[in-house]
């Protein structure tokens, strides 16, 4: 069978485009290296934050509300919850690009929120212990999105519309020629009029032109056991994106594994190779944690409960890479997602959906356009 679309990667960024290029008619052939989901990509370890107040670029906030639509819709599609509102805090000082940028968005996208000092939002939120120093942006829409269980309904969305979806099959090559494009595995080759590279920390082994601008990198992410449970409940503690001088750090409320969780961007700086990664964690992946969870949440400070690695795909400028092959227009790719991608996947989905049927897309990706970085 000759397939309308291949999509290399099923993944966080894969499954929902397998799903939506299903839903458009498209014949389309997902093909994944390891389990679905799997815990040795980007895309695991219960859940991620969503936040419409976006420090990283206000530009980012219309593609933003299309997400939590598309969130809706993939929900709906498999009758489960998948989108969970908790509110979401984006602290720092006053000047911090943390807060800064996350005001900017709220401003120029009318966004709802309120500015709080230290102590009221430990009033307000008791499981915070900001410093003296900082504020704190509450947005009522932040919240979380599960991650191995938007794969996993994603990919039986896709199924169920017709969507071919095999794992454990490696893509080792792939060809493009005339107006369409061949792939080889482990077990056989495939052709398709078009192709989707959404390989994650793995993109530079399909794409090694875009090798320069895409560095894996090492996380950590902790659960620690609440000393107050009734503080870092689902239902009283906002996700939150905090810049301290210590770094910055994100977490959760308890959810799915039974501890408060805090993750900080760029860990220990440790650039990794995604084949050979060291996937255990140390006392000193503990600490970097450890001690902020010490300082500004107090009351979660308890035993840790589970530790786990995960990697992040960094471009330079921390921007996504969403393009069309320079040489090969059947050809496009979402990569380089810089530790912030996961809220993005439903929309970026109906993005690469659209690229690779109609080699166009109704939303603006100027922003992720891969020669940004080459120029
Ligand atoms: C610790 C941590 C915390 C994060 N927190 C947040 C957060 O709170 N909010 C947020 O929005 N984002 C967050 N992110 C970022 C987000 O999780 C990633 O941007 C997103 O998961 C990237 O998805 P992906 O599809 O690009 O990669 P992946 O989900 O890793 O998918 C790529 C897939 O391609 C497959 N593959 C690769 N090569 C081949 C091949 N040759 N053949 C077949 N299959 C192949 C891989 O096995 C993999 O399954 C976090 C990331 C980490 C690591």
């Amino acid at each position: 069978m000759i397939y309308d679309v291949i999509v290399i990667g099923v993944g966080g960024m894969g499954s929902a485009t397998v799903y939506h290029l299903a839903r458009r008619g498209a014949k389309v052939l997902g093909l994944e290296q390891f389990d679905i989901p799997h815990d040795r990509g980007s895309s695991h370890g219960v859940n991620r934050i969503i936040r419409l107040a976006y420090a990283e670029d206000p530009r980012y906030v219309p593609l933003l509300r299309r997400a939590y639509e598309l969130w809706r819709e993939i929900e709906s599609a498999v009758n489960e919850r998948l989108l969970f509102i908790t509110g979401g805090i984006d602290a720092g000082t006053r000047d911090s690009a943390t807060v800064a940028g996350s005001l900017r968005s709220c401003t120029l996208h009318h966004i709802p929120h309120e500015l709080l000092d230290a102590p009221a939002s430990a009033r307000r939120f008791p499981g915070y212990r900001l410093a003296e120093d900082m504020v704190a942006v509450y947005q009522p829409d932040g919240g979380f999105v599960l991650a191995e269980r938007s794969i996993e309904a994603y990919v039986t969305a896709a199924r169920a519309l017709g969507a071919d979806v095999q794992a454990r099959e490696r893509v080792l090559e792939w060809e493009a020629g005339g107006a369409g494009v061949r792939v080889w595995t482990g077990r056989g080759s495939y052709r398709a009029g078009a192709l989707v590279v959404t390989a994650g920390p793995w993109t530079a082994e399909m794409l090694p032109n875009l090798a320069p601008l895409l560095t894996p990198e090492r996380q950590v992410l902790m659960w620690s056991q609440p000393r107050r449970p009734e503080y870092f409940a689902l239902d009283v503690f906002p996700v939150f994106n905090m810049e301290t001088p210590e770094g910055r750090f994100y977490g959760f409320p308890v959810y799915g594994v039974p501890g408060f969780k805090i993750g900080k961007y760029h860990h220990l700086y440790q650039r990794a190779d995604p084949n050979r990664m060291d996937r255990e964690c140390h006392p000193e992946d503990e600490k970097a944690l450890r001690d902020a969870v010490r300082r500004y949440f107090p009351d979660a400070n308890g035993p840790t409960i589970a530790l786990k690695t995960c990697l992040f795909t960094n471009t330079p400028d921390e921007h996504f890479v969403i393009d069309h092959h320079s040489e090969f227009p059947q050809v496009c790719m979402a990569a380089g997602f810089s530790g912030h991608g996961f809220k993005f996947c439903s929309v970026i989905g109906e993005i690469m959906a659209e690229l690779a049927l109609e080699r166009a897309t109704r939303w603006d990706i100027s922003l992720f356009h891969m020669h940004r970085l080459l120029d």
